[in-house]
């Protein structure tokens, strides 16, 4: 459930229309919906209200400090995987107590940062992050709260390249080398053994393997209690999946909530979920310009201003993303295209053989379900400044981020002088 919708056939977010932003800041630009994130989370902490849990949303979806800002508002607290991502976390007043930190490669001045500000937890996931982080935290004169990140090594059937739990993955230890693991780290001075971690995928649109991967992790956490380690925390990551197509519809968080918490039922334990694209992925979109219309020799083209370096993810994932015209006009014939931008790759595309109204040059489109790995990915690719992030709450919007200029492209550079 969103807030942009077409009023009077203007798309609008809340009750501002997008050609209204589109005036006042130019294309391509990214918006995102206050109400929409704020009720997104609201609905997952509804779902998980009958036991102990956390909500740490997963910073990396989208990492703009008004939309942290408005989530810790409403009480999140964060996963984040580098030092950048815990700057942004302090500075919209998340206290370290809701911080859970992940990622393969923490590296020793990320770690000192985070002992540092008193996080919640660091996800490890290998043995030898977990004896420098025993040496740092022993440094520091303090004790590391940690948890493993395991593989359950369940399938997610998402896309290979979302898909994290596997054995083949990088990330976690696997399911066997836990326990020992676990062992090692209750036996090191500066480390506080306190939970148990695991995310196995993004976008996953079934029940199954989330019920799967939290039916192994329980095992373990019997097994472990059983040789004296006692949990306080299960993190089962983020990865439940949103509607990109409408025919596609994946479980809603209160399903998600209801299968987890019957499998949990009254384990003496805090729940820990790392939701990141199911909170703001349809909170935002794109708004580009059409450029130009081409008609190729067996296909016709619209060429935006938008390109892949202000959306990846359709280049990288072959990721859907709905398009529609700002302004809607019934009527309007009908033709099968593809939406590309204005990058020098075969691969920048926002719709690939879509059928979609014919689109007139100068008209405004809106990329939906832009929300959660859009701009955060986005680059300089072709020395394009990154574009400007608009929010709007109510009747008003702001620029939550200006459009870089060509300056700022280049005020890092300098030519080789000795
Ligand atoms: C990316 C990531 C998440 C968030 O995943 P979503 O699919 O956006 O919910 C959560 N936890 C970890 C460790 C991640 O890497």
């Amino acid at each position: 459930m969103d807030y942009f919708h077409y009023v009077d056939n203007q798309l609008h977010c809340e009750k501002v229309p997008l050609s209204k932003i589109a005036q006042a800041v130019g294309t391509p630009f990214y918006c995102y919906s206050e109400q929409t994130l704020q009720r997104h989370v609201r609905v997952f902490q509804e779902a998980f209200a009958p036991i102990s849990h956390l909500i740490c949303y997963s910073v990396k979806a989208n990492s703009n400090l008004a939309v942290l800002d408005s989530l810790v508002k409403e009480g999140v607290g964060f996963d984040i995987v580098s030092v950048g991502e815990l700057e942004r976390a302090k500075r919209v007043g998340c206290p370290g107590e809701k911080i859970v930190f992940s990622g393969v490669g923490k590296r020793r001045d990320e770690i000192q940062s985070a002992l540092d500000y008193g996080i919640l937890m660091f996800n490890v996931e290998s043995k030898s992050e977990l004896l420098r982080l025993n040496g740092i935290a022993g440094e520091m004169g303090k004790k590391a709260p940690i948890a493993i990140r395991v593989n359950p090594d369940v399938d997610p059937k998402t896309h290979p390249y979302i898909s994290t739990g596997m054995r083949t993955n990088k990330f976690g230890i696997s399911y066997d080398q836990a326990i020992p693991l676990y062992l090692e780290a209750a036996s090191l001075k500066n480390i506080e053994v306190l939970g148990l971690d695991c995310h196995i995928g993004s976008q996953l649109t079934s029940l199954a393997p989330f019920v799967d991967a939290l039916k192994r992790v329980l095992t373990l956490e019997k097994e472990l209690f059983a040789s004296g380690i006692k949990l306080q925390y299960i993190d089962l990551g983020g990865g439940l999946g949103i509607p990109y197509e409408e025919e596609q519809v994946p479980p809603h968080p209160e399903h998600y909530a209801g299968v987890l918490l019957a499998e949990l039922n009254n384990r003496n334990i805090t729940l820990i979920l790392e939701p990141g694209r199911v909170i703001s992925g349809n909170a935002g979109i794109l708004v580009s310009q059409v450029e130009y219309i081409k008609q190729g020799e067996t296909k016709k083209f619209i060429i935006t201003d938008a390109g892949m370096n202000d959306l990846l993810r359709p280049a990288l994932y072959e990721a859907y993303h709905s398009v529609q015209p700002v302004e809607r006009r019934f009527g309007r014939e009908e033709s099968v295209c593809d939406v590309v931008g204005p990058i020098c790759e075969s691969g920048d595309y926002s719709a690939r053989e879509r059928l979609l109204p014919e689109f007139q040059e100068g008209e405004l489109l809106a990329i939906r379900s832009a929300g959660a790995y859009g701009f955060v990915m986005s680059s300089n690719y072709n020395s394009r400044p990154r574009v400007a992030e608009v929010m709007v709450r109510g009747d008003k919007f702001a620029v939550v981020r200006r459009r870089e200029t060509i300056d700022q492209l280049m005020e890092n550079e300098s030519l080789f002088e000795l």
